[in-house]
């Protein structure tokens, strides 16, 4: 496994491949999310490359950058062995040089809703990254993962608007085994906040038996479904709770499908995301739970 810092040393390797090359962007702090990412990027592909990138512009100035949990040398071990072939590990100097100035600047309910109603200024900061990586990284396939729907949505778009020649491939959410969604952020959870934590995976699954009961008074009963459990736990604080259209990431107000629901909270200082998926033909991506193990 190659570990390369400079856009120069990246693009030089990157002309050597040859077939599809899967690129997997992350901002360290690897957990079995992550690793399934790279693990679907390696049966679809002749070489793989994962990023390892805090990218600051995607952090508000009251938002976590400077405690972002970091560990290099422990990333490298475990994308090592999950067979990627490289791995990009940029300074904030390589990315943002002085004098940088151009950014893609995405608009209208996709960011202005949801994260982007909580997070301004952060899939400005996402969406510009992702397109450096891809100049950089010339992908045939880009792995993401469902925890961060409406980033993916958001990717998707650009990769319409730009025209740009790369599949995106979205990874279910891989969840501890008491359905809490593995997240770098679980690290600042304490045991208490830790526990209130499972109640993010309760709440999406009372929500998504409203939603299969097809309540009379819709969109409603399922999101007070939802808030209902989240309101016992006197640790979270709920951000927003949802029902969205998954192709256009519009607020659903009858329920239909294909359909997100979508909970996002707020723990002492750490913010959690989540979500369930429903498709067009009723078929549920809820994640999958994965028993504990030493290596991740
Ligand atoms: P991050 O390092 O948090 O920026 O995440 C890098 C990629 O991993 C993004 O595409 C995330 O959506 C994805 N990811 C994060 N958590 C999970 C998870 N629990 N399951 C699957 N993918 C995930």
């Amino acid at each position: 496994m190659r570990i390369i810092s400079t856009i120069d040393d990246m693009v030089r390797e990157r002309e050597k491949l040859e077939g599809n090359v899967g690129f997997i962007p992350t901002m360290g702090y690897l957990h079995a999310g992550h690793l399934s990412l790279c693990r679907r990027a390696r049966i679809e592909n002749h070489s793989i490359i994962a990023s390892i990138f805090v990218n600051p512009t995607q952090f508000g100035p009251q938002e976590d950058l400077e405690r972002y949990p970091r560990n290099m040398e422990r990333d490298l071990r475990l994308l090592e062995k999950e067979g990627v072939d490289i791995v990009f590990t940029p300074s904030v100097r390589e990315i943002y040089p002085a004098g940088f100035t151009t950014y893609v600047e995405p608009a209208g309910p996709l960011v202005e809703e949801g994260e982007g109603a909580i997070r301004p200024g952060h899939f400005r900061g996402v969406a510009t990254i992702v397109l450096k990586l891809f100049q950089i990284m010339q992908p045939s396939h880009a792995y993401f993962g469902q925890k961060d729907v409406q980033q993916i949505t958001v990717i998707k778009r650009m990769i319409s608007d730009f025209h740009l020649p790369i599949s995106l491939r979205t990874i279910p959410t891989m969840r501890e085994s008491d359905g809490l969604a593995m997240s770098s952020r679980n690290s600042y959870l304490d045991p208490t906040a830790r526990q209130a934590a499972t109640m993010l995976y309760q709440a999406l699954l009372a929500g998504k038996a409203a939603f299969e009961s097809k309540p009379t008074n819709g969109v409603q009963a399922v999101k007070q479904a939802m808030m209902d459990l989240l309101q016992n736990e006197p640790l979270l604080s709920v951000d927003y709770v949802e029902l969205r259209d998954a192709e256009t990431f519009l607020l659903l107000h009858t329920i239909q499908m294909p359909a997100l629901l979508l909970i996002a909270v707020t723990i002492g200082q750490t913010r959690l995301i989540d979500n369930f998926v429903v498709h067009a033909d009723s078929s549920w991506d809820t994640g999958l739970l994965i028993a504990p193990s030493n290596d991740v």
